[in-house]
């Protein structure tokens, strides 16, 4: 399962921004690691510079030098395979002369194909496949006369799930879908203001974290200070996701760091699928938390029997047959001596087709592991995502075609437990309510029709641009 991506802002006249924004998105680097990219303005003129790949391969000191300005927005992406390309690189700039904004989005645009061909009709011009230029032309249609007015007429047609930080040559402004599927905070430093995807980027570049943007809010930042335009959303559905893999264990969302909540995961795994074992391991690093807390809870010692390698990136050199054949031995690489003749408690954070999870198992057989049982911090994934995680279809998640019983088989484990939806929600100790879940209940927050929508993109002629909803951004 892949996140969708990382945003970042910041209005800052006493700092270099862009110097700011890049180590932001250095600490964002998790959610997207396909491209990253900056823009700034000086009051005058919008500069963008964005390419494909990590942060740390895509500036350089001479690259920064050029972004000049008071304020600063970037973006970390992460696309499927399709949209991964250098015109989808983002920010994007749209719009002409005074009246052109700078835009990034972390999220999935349900209507944006209506809106395209609305927009498309009208004469607007576009340059990508994302949704996020969708976005911005709807905001430069409005009729309204201000920014924030007209930003907020967007709103108004948008569905589904966005975090933006969009910047015009005066303005930084934060925004959050009504439904809050997608985290976004607001933090201060030096006399200037930044907006996140998570609280992880603002520590990293000494900026104080005051508070979630939030859902349905937009936050404008200029020489004026803050302006917050709240409005009353009639659902929230903050992607339970971020609590059990996307975002760092060093973040904090709804005031709930995610350390204690993944390790409280593991702990009801334990209280939930009790098992005689003699060691404990969370998969690393997304379950490292949760295996500490089956091991806390179960008193069963906790150890390491898989290494990961830390400075694995994303690649864009494919591995020969050979190699691929190899499998999860590219990134996990056993440690026998540990997992000899052991039963083992394997903590992992999902299970989305199962392709992985065996390939797992068995290379701790391999190793000589006695007994593998696998405890799964999230339900079973029954049900795709529509607002930007790029899961699977419904026919490919293992748990919409196959009992827990058949899928502990099909994996070749010993035993096999789910948390719970109740033991989750216990582990994240914030109201069930404010939480999408969709993609265990199939209870999708918004009120359309998602299974006809994603059939009506999937039957687009083949050979016509890349389908908008489809792509993660
Ligand atoms: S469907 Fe699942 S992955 Fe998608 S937003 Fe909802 S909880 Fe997150």
């Amino acid at each position: 399962m892949r996140e969708s991506c990382g945003v970042f802002g910041v209005y800052a006249p006493n700092e270099d921004v862009a110097r700011l924004t890049f180590f932001a998105l250095f600490a964002l680097q998790h959610r997207g690691q396909e491209s990253a990219g900056i823009a700034t303005t000086d009051g005058k003129k919008l500069r963008v510079y964005a390419k494909m790949g990590l942060v740390s391969q895509v500036f350089s000191e001479d690259s920064l030098s050029q972004l000049t300005g008071d304020i600063a927005i970037g973006h970390n992406r992460y696309s499927t395979r399709g949209s991964s390309r250098i015109n989808n690189v983002q920010p994007i700039l749209v719009g002409k002369g005074s009246g052109t904004i700078a835009i990034a989005h972390n999220g999935n645009i349900i209507n944006a194909e209506h809106l395209y061909r609305e927009l498309y009709e009208q004469g607007y011009i576009f340059r990508t496949s994302s949704d996020t230029e969708v976005i911005a032309n709807l905001i430069l249609s409005s009729p309204e006369e201000d920014w924030v007015n007209k930003i907020r007429y967007a709103m108004h047609r948008l569905q589904g799930a966005y975090s933006l930080a969009i910047m015009t040559n005066h303005t930084l402004y934060g925004i959050r879908d009504p439904f809050g599927v997608r985290p976004l905070c607001l933090g201060a430093i030096n006399g200037g203001y930044v907006v996140a995807s998570e609280s992880c980027a603002l520590d990293h570049i000494g900026a104080s974290f005051i508070r979630e943007i939030e859902p349905g809010e937009i936050v404008a930042i200029s020489e004026n200070g803050i302006d917050s335009y709240p409005e009353e959303s009639s659902r929230r559905a903050l992607c339970i996701f971020e609590y059990i893999y996307f975002a760092r264990p060093d973040s904090i969302i709804n005031g709930r760091l995610l350390y204690p909540a993944r390790q409280a995961m593991g702990a009801g795994l334990a209280e939930e699928y009790p098992v005689d074992a003699d060691l404990v391991m969370g998969t690393p690093d997304s379950a490292t938390a949760a295996g500490i807390g089956y091991s806390h809870r179960s008193k069963i010692p906790l150890g390491e029997g898989l290494l990961k390698n830390r400075y694995v990136g994303r690649t864009f050199i494919e591995p020969d047959q050979r190699i691929r054949d190899l499998g999860v031995k590219l990134k996990f690489n056993p440690l026998p001596q540990m997992l000899a003749g052991k039963r083992l408690v394997v903590v992992d954070d999902s299970i989305v087709r199962g392709t992985t999870t065996p390939q797992v198992v068995k290379v701790l057989r391999r190793a000589g592991t006695k007994e593998v049982h696998m405890r799964i911090c999230a339900p079973p994934i029954r049900y795709p995502c529509f607002f930007g995680v790029d899961m699977a279809t419904r026919q490919e998640l293992i748990a919409a075609q196959k009992t827990v019983p058949e899928i502990r088989d099909f994996i070749g484990a010993d035993s096999l437990g789910y948390l719970s939806i109740d033991g989750l929600i216990k582990a994240v100790a914030l109201p069930k309510d404010i939480f999408c879940m969709a993609c265990f209940t199939g209870d999708y927050p918004l009120p359309v029709q998602l299974e006809m929508d994603k059939l009506a993109l999937e039957t687009m002629p083949v050979g016509q641009r890349e389908p908008f909803g489809t792509k993660q951004r």
